[in-house]
């Protein structure tokens, strides 16, 4: 009788303990789930109408040329007042409405006299309506290419040296040495598949020109695309800008060991230029001309990717900025006909 007792007192113990257990669990279930969506609904709200949705790129070379000399040559000399071209830029957009085709350099020495006369930005744009815009889209389409970084050079005793420097970072996607020719066809449409507008800037040259990385990013896309061929996509750090590398070559596409998550520095050879493409069958040449297509997209928040919404700029005059800036290459593996950067580079983020 004692000994039964016990027992049916041990299993009441059990019992209670569960259930204060289970009780327990779920209400913090229950908290955590209700939490979680307020969170997401906050989340939801916020983004809902506050990032941009649109930006028309029309700066030309001579301007990104003129803007970015200035604020260099300020930060490489000290001077007084150091100048930020993407301020600068925002500025005159919005003198011209966002067309640089009205640019006229008295406009932009204007705004220098004033910023030496000591007046600050903030106090010459303070009654610009859409500065703060232009701000935003061109710091989302520039902000990777100036900065400081240190590039290897040779020195006088003929030994790699790192050399650090401030300036343009951004390199040309064709390798140094190799030709290619290109003309404005952003906008232009397009016949394969249903009808579409070219969100892009083709740059033609010979097969197995070697590619390269314009800005450092991660590899978020890599492999075959019906209209895109054999491509790469990459982000940069700060996630804003997608770069768009496509039609690589047949059979051998990719530089030797590119994988998807991969991280790769401006400068470096990502791949080689063919023509593949139009085709839903992988590896199958049907571009007529060797091209690299080359596009960037601006990603203010993350539903922009892969929708009806993206924003895709035209980079023909960005290609002619950035023809000041080549990554020389040479052939760094005889077995699988891979080439390399000769100069290495290192960022101030990138971790070595
Ligand atoms: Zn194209």
């Amino acid at each position: 009788m004692i000994i039964e007792s016990i027992h049916i007192k041990k299993n009441c113990i059990i019992c209670i303990s569960l259930l204060i257990l289970i009780v327990f669990l779920s209400s913090t279930l229950i908290f955590y789930f209700s939490q979680k969506h307020l969170q997401s609904i906050e989340v939801n709200s916020d983004s809902e109408d506050d990032y941009i949705k649109w930006v028309d790129f029309t700066v030309p070379c001579n301007v990104l040329k003129l803007t970015s000399e200035l604020d260099i040559n300020s930060h490489n000399n000290n001077e007084e007042i150091t100048y930020n071209w993407i301020e600068l830029l925002a500025y005159l957009a919005c003198i011209y409405g966002g067309n640089f085709k009205n640019f006229k350099s008295s406009d932009l020495n204007k705004i220098v006299e004033n910023l030496k006369d000591g007046k600050t930005m903030e106090e010459l744009t303070s009654t610009l309506t859409f500065y703060d815009y232009y701000l935003e889209a061109y710091s989302a389409v520039l902000s990777g290419f100036l900065g400081n970084y240190a590039i290897e050079t040779i020195n006088e005793n003929n030994e790699k040296v790192f050399e650090k420097k401030y300036g343009l970072k951004a390199f040309s996607p064709i390798a140094k040495n190799y030709y290619f020719t290109h003309y404005k066809d952003f906008g232009n449409s397009r016949s394969y598949g249903f009808k579409r507008t070219h969100l892009g800037n083709d740059l033609m040259g010979s097969i197995g020109t070697p590619i390269i990385a314009v800005e450092s990013g991660t590899v978020e896309q890599l492999g075959w695309n019906q209209y895109g061929g054999w491509r790469v996509g990459i982000r940069s750090f700060d996630g804003k800008r997608y770069y768009y590398y496509a039609h690589l070559r047949k059979d051998h596409p990719y530089v030797e060991g590119l994988e998807k998550g991969d991280t790769v520095k401006a400068g470096d050879v990502i791949g080689y230029l063919g023509m593949t493409g139009y085709s839903i069958k992988e590896n199958v040449n049907n571009i007529n001309v060797a091209h690299l297509h080359f596009g960037m997209q601006l990603i203010f928040d993350e539903s922009q990717v892969d929708s009806p919404n993206e924003i895709w700029i035209d980079v023909y005059e960005i290609i002619e900025f950035l023809k000041t800036n080549t990554s020389e290459v040479y052939l760094s593996n005889e077995e699988t006909k891979d080439y390399s950067r000769k100069y290495d580079l290192m960022e101030e983020f990138l971790t070595e």
